[in-house]
């Protein structure tokens, strides 16, 4: 591999824009920094490559502050014909060139990329070409001539190969789930039904995303071929969901979803098929650029940040030879691919919904599209199908109720009953189970249970002595309970081991149990998410956006402590997302110097003129220095020249709606839960963990999962997060 060493580097937004691309250009300009490079911010995408002069500005630590939070892009974005003939990039590369610039991010999706791929390849002949016209100096003989490219996948439809998610998918996600939960609480006053359309041309993600998380009750994708009597069968499902006491629809249609003879299927046909043969006067709302719009979610936030930097990291080892990639995020871990391929296979999905060639479109996406399609086929029935009885399964919501844990709920009860299964629930945790209070659920009951916070079922801290084995033991005889499906945090995994461990003493006990990781604190083992973790993270960092809002122009910094318990999961997640200036976490601990040089940092910065910082407090961060402390001893060692204000966030942040992360990975860990025992041995009796590992759903034994905690710290002994506080501490 040839040598070459990238000195000076450029970043640029192109094309639509995605909530987060912010984010990105911030962690690419400052790790540029970091590393010692010259950094340059294209504006408007390509159209600032071939205009040079203004369009392209020196980039400088302070010119990226604020704007982690901000949707859109502050380098701004455009469509650019001249680039795409020879001439517009034999005047961009004229351009870099002459600015030393030989390494290039371009955050964009399949047409940014294309360009970017075109202008990598065509480099060495438009310096020579470029030369040759007096242009350009020569290139010098030693130097290699190629430009270091690396993209990154920004497209709120989530449509580009080689990235499980694109920048500003998730935030797409989150306004579609958003206004579907407001058109359903209107709707199901009025008995309505709602049509909305969502973006995505030859990519059904947000549409099928959006349907399984708001708990819609029809969806129309492009990768789906529809049946010639589509109508019919829509019509027969929503009438069936009436009849079975639904008070409203929500139809999801995706924009490029299409006739059966390929023809765009526009929302107004759906709504004239409903009025005519339903005799119901559906609304039609077209979400349009809403999507795109507004601050990017937590997520986002955190996958821009990542890719951003480890771009950076890459163009410093990029060899002169190798070809330009993309970086995506594939199973949790950051992910090159050839940026040939992600443009090829990209343009090869839209092209086999134009052939019709649904299968291969569904085929390229990958399964757990269809996984989506067969849920919520099997979601918005009106009633189970008929089955042999399988058993009866008790569902539980242990420790603190965690935001998703309904949605939850209601696929384990539905996905049970379409199974054979009955189903019952336990109210308020191990606390109600211990005196019987057990519903049976039927298919209805949890109708419009997706939106929902906290638990419906509702949820209890006991933790079980052996005194309450022998009264478990005859509560679940009594019901004849087969299976127990455990949802919750470390309490629920507790208790769980505490039944294993006496199992065998009361035969009511010897049954399946299945644990669905649901807590706020992402502290659990077996998994890398646990349902509830994505909501609070939302809720702290909308938090912090406010604290920075009302910050005005006075020198101030707040210390925010965040929940977690022992756990550093969202504290360290929140100061990436919220570009905090510090992070205490309780892996680290606090130390009095440590502090005394924290105050030296506010001081540096509030001199230069900075107007504002954030701290970020783990609850358990250290047992000597507490919240009120750091900020006594922040505002007496940093004297009249700013002040410290202490904000306790509490439980704010474990309220409110599920985010759309966190009601599908509800949706898929309760769809593994009745999987995963329907595939156990009639009489085995496993205890078994279920957790998100990468892409992939995974059962661990529960001894086996025990084992990967840390006691007394209550959290794993591999923390994979703990990657990332390098990143926190450069940024
Ligand atoms: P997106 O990046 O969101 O897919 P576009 O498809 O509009 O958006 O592409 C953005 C810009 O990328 C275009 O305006 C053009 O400047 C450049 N581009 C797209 N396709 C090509 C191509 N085939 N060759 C060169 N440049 C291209």
């Amino acid at each position: 591999m040839a040598e070459r060493k990238v000195k000076s580097i450029a970043v640029m937004t192109s094309g639509g824009d995605a909530p987060g691309m912010n984010a990105a250009v911030r962690a690419a300009v400052r790790m540029g920094l970091h590393h010692g490079l010259k950094v340059y911010g294209i504006h408007s995408g390509w159209q600032g490559a071939v205009d040079g002069g203004d369009s392209i500005e020196e980039m400088h630590w302070w010119s990226v502050g604020g704007i982690l939070q901000r949707g859109g892009t502050f380098l701004g974005t455009a469509r650019c014909d001249r680039f795409r003939q020879r001439e517009g990039r034999l005047q961009a590369a004229v351009n870099l060139y002459r600015l030393g610039i030989d390494g290039l991010v371009v955050i964009g999706g399949d047409g940014s990329l294309t360009g970017a791929r075109i202008l990598s390849e065509e480099w060495p002949d438009l310096l020579q070409e470029a030369a040759a016209l007096g242009r350009i100096e020569p290139p010098e003989r030693h130097t290699t001539p190629t430009l270091a490219v690396v993209g990154l996948p920004g497209s709120i439809d989530n449509d580009t190969y080689g990235s499980d998610m694109s920048i500003g998918a998730d935030t797409a996600l989150h306004r579609i789930v958003t206004a579907a939960d407001q058109l359903a609480s209107t709707a199901s006053a009025h008995h309505r039904t709602f049509i909305m359309e969502v973006m995505g041309r030859h990519c059904g993600y947000l549409a099928l995303a959006g349907a399984v998380a708001a708990g819609a009750h029809w969806v129309l994708i492009p990768e789906q071929e529809l049946d010639p009597r589509w109508h019919q069968k829509m019509i027969a499902s929503l009438k069936r969901g009436g009849d079975a006491g639904r008070r409203h629809n929500i139809i999801i249609v995706a924009e490029g979803a299409r006739h059966p003879d390929g023809l765009p299927l526009n929302t107004n046909t759906i709504k004239d098929v409903l009025d005519r043969r339903l005799g119901i006067e559906a609304r039609v709302t077209v979400l349009g650029h809403v999507q795109r719009g507004g601050a990017p979610s937590a997520f986002d936030r955190v996958l821009a940040t990542r890719l951003g930097a480890v771009a950076v990291e890459n163009l410093l080892i990029y060899g002169a030879d190798e070809p330009p990639r993309m970086l995506g995020i594939v199973n949790n871990q950051v992910h090159a691919t050839s940026l040939v391929d992600v443009v090829e296979k990209s343009r090869r999905v839209g092209e086999k919904v134009d052939e019709g060639d649904y299968e291969s479109a569904l085929d390229l996406r990958g399964l757990s599209f269809q996984d989506q399609l067969d849920l919520l086929e099997l979601l918005t029935r009106s009633k189970p199908h008929e089955q042999a009885p399988l058993g009866n399964i008790l569902v539980v919501t242990a420790g603190h109720d965690s935001p998703g844990m309904n949605a939850g709920v209601r696929i384990l009860t539905r996905m049970a009953l379409d199974s054979g299964y009955k189903i019952f629930g336990a109210t308020y945790g191990f606390e109600g189970l211990l005196e019987g209070e057990i519903r049976e659920l039927g298919w209805m009951d949890v109708s419009g249970w997706a939106p929902s916070g906290g638990s419906e079922l509702g949820a209890g801290r006991l933790i079980l002595g052996e005194q309450d084995l022998p009264v478990l033991a005859r509560v679940l005889a009594e019901k004849q309970i087969t299976a127990v499906m455990l949802l919750g945090g470390m309490d629920a995994y507790e208790n769980a081991a505490f039944i294993k461990k006496h199992q065998t003493e009361h035969p009511a006990l010897k049954i399946p149990l299945i644990l669905i990781p649901a807590s706020i604190n992402n502290n659990l083992p077996a998994t890398e998410f646990a349902i509830g973790a994505d909501t609070a993270l939302n809720n702290i960092i909308s938090a912090l956006d406010k604290i920075k809002d009302t910050a005005g122009s006075n020198k101030r910094a707040f210390v925010v402590e965040v929940f977690g318990h022992d756990c550093g999961y969202l504290a360290l997640m929140a100061a990436l997302a919220s570009g905090a200036e510090q992070v205490y976490l309780p892996e680290e601990g606090i130390s009095l110097q440590q502090l005394a040089d924290d105050v030296e940092m506010l001081r540096v910065g509030f001199e230069r003129g900075k107007r504002l910082s954030i701290l970020i407090l783990n609850e358990r961060a250290s047992p000597a220095y507490n919240l009120d402390m750091v900020q006594n001893i922040m505002e007496e060692e940093g004297g009249d020249l700013f002040d410290v204000r202490s904000v306790r966030l509490g439980h704010v942040q474990r309220g409110g709606s599920p985010s759309p992360f966190d009601r599908i990975l509800a949706a898929r860990l309760a769809t593994a839960a009745v999987e995963t025992l329907q595939s156990l041995e009639a009489d085995a009796f496993d205890y078994l963990c279920l957790g998100l590992s990468g892409k992939d759903i995974v059962a661990t034994e529960l001894e086996k999962a025990m084992a990967e905690v840390d006691w007394p710290h209550e959290r794993t002994k591999q923390e994979w997060f703990m990657e990332l506080r390098e990143l926190a501490r450069i940024l």
